[in-house]
């Protein structure tokens, strides 16, 4: 897939990254940023709104992230759509078997450009427990991921720390190259 694959690891650095607002209202650049792409990446990366989209017992944790304990919408992330239409970021949550698959994809298709892909627990990213011939070993296989979420069932501060690594990938991306490397077809088919 020619999409960047960024993985989640479950610990955090105070290193800033690019295109973050810093105390005092200074933002870092890397140097082929433009101001353009600061500003339209700070409008994109600050409020993605998921599909909503379970699939299995992860689903349940992904629900609970826009609850009151953990308030998503501290992040800009709490309007889930049911419509891909107005999604930005597909959540991958739960075993995604082979019968589903070719739906996730066309969901996936309908999403407008740019959009993004999170893989939410182990079955979702690799098969997890479900080592058998009706689920597909890797949402991957089927759609580009941007970020994966480890775990059975990953916490719903690990999806939260999931959805700010996407941020911060947005945020370092260039508008132009941005639209360039989104796949705007299916380039291999569904692998099932
Ligand atoms: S990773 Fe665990 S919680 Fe998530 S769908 Fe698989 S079995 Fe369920």
């Amino acid at each position: 897939m020619p999409k960047k694959i960024e993985t989640v690891v479950l610990h955090d650095s105070s290193t800033p990254v690019f295109g973050d607002i810093q105390k005092g209202g200074s933002v870092v650049l890397a140097s082929s940023q433009t101001l353009l792409d600061i500003a339209i990446n700070q409008a994109r990366a600050n409020a993605l709104w998921p599909l909503t989209f379970g699939l299995a017992c992860c689903a349940i944790e992904m629900m609970s992230t826009v609850a009151s304990r953990f308030d998503l919408a501290r992040f800009g992330s709490e309007a889930f759509r049911a419509t891909p239409r107005q999604a930005d970021v597909m959540i991958i949550a739960g075993r995604l078997s082979k019968k589903m698959a070719p739906v996730l994809r066309q969901i996936y298709d309908q999403m407008p450009e740019p959009k993004w892909v999170i893989s939410m627990g182990a079955c979702a990213s690799s098969g997890g427990v479900y080592n058998n011939y009706a689920i597909v070993q890797g949402a991957d296989q089927v759609v580009p991921v941007d970020v994966y979420v480890p775990g059975c069932p990953p916490s719903p501060d690990a999806l939260i720390y999931g959805i700010i690594k996407l941020q911060q990938k947005i945020k370092r991306g260039k508008f132009g190259r941005l639209i360039e490397l989104q796949p705007r077809t299916l380039e291999s088919e569904v692998r099932v």
